[in-house]
């Protein structure tokens, strides 16, 4: 029976704690070394799998090893060489324009602030917080990606539809220390058993808080679309 908690609190609460049970080593899953790699990596990863991104990369970081190498590189060259990354001649583009900055205006490092992240080509709030997070242990507020925005919306964490609306509608209701957990949470969550299409409810460990479970609800509050 998908009924929540009483408060949004006690509803994020329960969720976390049920899913750090079902999901003790979730972490980020694109691999790295260093920051600019981090960078680099989160980067592509926009609407292109984890998985892809790390195929990709493993040559990209042998021969682009500093912000030199991409601000120096060939643009079509760059494309090539990220060939099977969704939009990877635009990426191209992003990859040489941040090496240029990072060499022009951070001495080649990746700063660690919001602001400077957020005026890099490619780099919205999101890719920032992953960066900041993973990259400096900064923890500034909530990455939103897919998974998160489906899966918070089916749990009737929020009702908000957009990313950053959704991140600030959580920030006050999910623990701070929590903020960088929970995202990984419901990735892992999001991958083994909610999935976009065709979510396991049966076998679900949030199945009786859960407001959108198909066992006993019709509408998907993610789509607000009426399960197929
Ligand atoms: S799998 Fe089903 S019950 Fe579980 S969180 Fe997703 S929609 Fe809710």
């Amino acid at each position: 029976m998908g009924t929540p908690l009483d408060s949004r609190e006690a509803q994020v609460e329960e969720v976390i704690d049920r899913l750090h049970k079902e999901y003790p080593d979730s972490t980020i899953s694109l691999n790295f070394a260093t920051r600019l790699e981090l960078l680099v990596a989160v980067v592509l990863s926009a609407q292109c799998t984890d998985e892809r991104v790390n195929q990709v990369t493993e040559d990209l970081f042998e021969k682009y090893e500093s912000a030199e190498d991409y601000a120096a590189a060939d643009e079509e060259q760059l494309a090539e060489d990220i060939y099977g990354i969704t939009f990877h001649n635009n990426k191209a583009g992003y990859l040489k324009g941040i090496g240029e900055i990072l060499l022009e205006e951070h001495g080649g490092d990746v700063p660690d602030t919001m602001t400077a992240l957020t005026d890099l080509p490619g780099v919205g709030r999101k890719t920032a917080n992953v960066v900041l997070q993973h990259g400096h242990d900064v923890v500034e507020g909530i990455v939103v990606d897919t998974h998160v925005q489906r899966i918070t919306r089916r749990l009737g964490l929020t009702e908000e539809e957009r990313p950053e609306a959704i991140e600030e509608d959580l920030m006050p209701v999910v623990p701070e220390d929590e903020w960088q957990a929970f995202t990984h949470l419901l990735i892992s969550h999001g991958r083994a058993v909610c999935t976009a299409r065709n979510p396991d409810c049966t076998d679900c460990e949030l199945e009786d808080l859960c407001p959108s479970s198909k066992l006993d609800h019709d509408t998907d509050l993610a789509s607000g679309e009426v399960w197929s």
